[in-house]
């Protein structure tokens, strides 16, 4: 057992003065017991808690970091933008240039508006959504999390659902109310509800790679037929991907599965570690927003010129090197052809889901397409295996409804650790 004395004692104090000791709430450990780690430091493909252990990432903090911790490209670019001061609340150059870059390589993006988070950004595109409809009702996916505001907690995933909480008090029932939910990969499901609520549908918003459920994949012609569908009864397609976005490729989900989208909201990846949003689609759409058209939307810190040069770095960086993107399959392949051969070897019920460097192992043996599917994974198998990888210098989610992020910082030789680690808590647990 590794000695974590220092991060108890400051989770001890976190919780004096932090609702539970965390700012995030998946973050606590709860689902799976025990003390969180408090983390001093970080670089390429390992993390270094208080107590100077080690571990191999596989979050990347929950994704954002896909080239792996502290990349110099991105930290000089910090370096120098912060010598021309914090903020300035004004246009600035890096602004216009990361909007041009996004319009570039996201296919669906003809137009960008700049936030500082994930939850920012899908709360902006669904105003925007019901403005330019003049409808007021929304559907969501069952299982998909898409931020903490009120319009989404209903039967919401991530962290929403590992505390048993998919609808939150607080939201009221007039905005439940307009929130309308249908379950993955079930295209009858959304056609039923559209029927019911005829000329009421703004929008359907989807992450078209669920990772908030765990790692679930689109069965073929599911995210076609949502486009269709959408079509045919004049809803906007909103993809969020906070997730997927630059992650699956450069032009995430959207070009991976060939599917363009009304709509697309951004997180993560695009703020290369610092908080940074963004939605876009088509320019007659976006051109609702404020100053422009009547939608409202702002904010003091949004395009801020230090938030804006990392990201930036970021997306040059990805959109220069596309062998980024076929490296993070290689390596995820090899972890998913590893640990299969082990649960094969043990004879354990498992499904595994895996997407470009997004990655799932489930204790269950049927297949996962849906969050009632991910609902029948052995949870309690699920925590002892977390800890276990944990002992064993692997750092996970802690929480079976989350997905891995893998980062191209990894070696051949870190996948062989994870591999090796997997397969000692594997016998370790059953
Ligand atoms: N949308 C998706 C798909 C997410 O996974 C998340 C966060 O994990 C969000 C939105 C919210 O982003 P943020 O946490 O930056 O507010």
């Amino acid at each position: 057992m590794k000695s974590i004395s220092q991060s108890t004692a400051l989770y001890e104090k976190a919780q004096q003065v932090i609702p539970g000791g965390v700012n995030s709430p998946v973050r606590a450990f709860k689902a799976v017991g025990g003390t969180p780690l408090f983390i001093k430091s970080a670089k390429g493909a390992y993390m270094y808690d208080q107590d100077e252990n080690t571990y191999i990432e596989l979050i990347n903090s929950w994704g954002p970091m896909v080239l792996g911790h502290a990349h110099p490209l991105i930290e000089e670019a910090v370096e120098k933008a912060v010598k021309n001061s914090l903020s300035f609340g004004a246009p600035c150059q890096k602004e216009v240039e990361i909007a041009e870059l996004i319009t570039q390589m996201v296919p669906g993006i003809e137009k960008v508006r700049m936030v500082n988070s994930g939850t920012e950004a899908t709360m902006s595109a669904i105003r925007l959504a019901r403005g330019f409809t003049g409808k007021d009702k929304i559907i969501k996916i069952e299982g998909c999390y898409h931020g903490h505001g009120d319009s989404f907690l209903i039967a919401a995933g991530s962290g929403a659902i590992t505390l048993g909480q998919p609808n939150s008090p607080g939201v009221t029932k007039g905005t439940a109310q307009d929130t309308l939910s249908a379950p993955y990969n079930n295209l009858e499901a959304i056609d039923e509800v559209i029927r019911f609520n005829p000329g009421e549908i703004a929008a359907i918003i989807i992450e078209p790679v669920p990772g908030n459920m765990g790692c679930v994949l689109p069965e073929k012609a599911y995210l076609e037929g949502l486009r269709t569908l959408c079509d045919e009864h004049g809803i906007l397609l909103v993809f969020d991907e906070v997730m997927t976005g630059f992650r699956l490729r450069k032009g995430g989900a959207q070009e991976f599965f060939g599917v363009t989208p009304d709509l697309t909201t951004l997180g993560k990846i695009i703020g290369g570690g610092m908080p940074v949003g963004a939605y876009g689609g088509k320019k007659e759409i976006m051109d609702h927003v404020a100053p422009v058209g009547p939608v409202y939307q702002a904010g003091t810190l949004s395009g801020n010129p230090v938030a804006m040069a990392a990201g930036l770095a970021m997306l040059s960086y990805l959109n220069e090197h596309p062998e980024v993107y076929s490296r993070l399959e290689e390596v995820t392949k090899k972890m998913h052809e590893g640990f299969q051969k082990n649960l094969e070897s043990l004879g354990l019920d498992y499904t595994m889901n895996t997407v470009g460097s997004m990655h799932t192992l489930f204790f269950t043996n049927e297949p996962v397409n849906n969050f009632a599917d991910a609902q029948k994974s052995n949870m309690e198998l699920f925590k002892k295996y977390f800890h276990a990888m944990l002992d064993r210098g692997v750092y996970l989610p802690p929480s079976q409804f989350e997905t891995l992020f893998l980062s191209y910082a990894l070696t051949d030789e870190d996948i062989d650790k994870v591999i090796e680690a997997n397969l000692d808590s594997l016998k370790a647990i059953h």
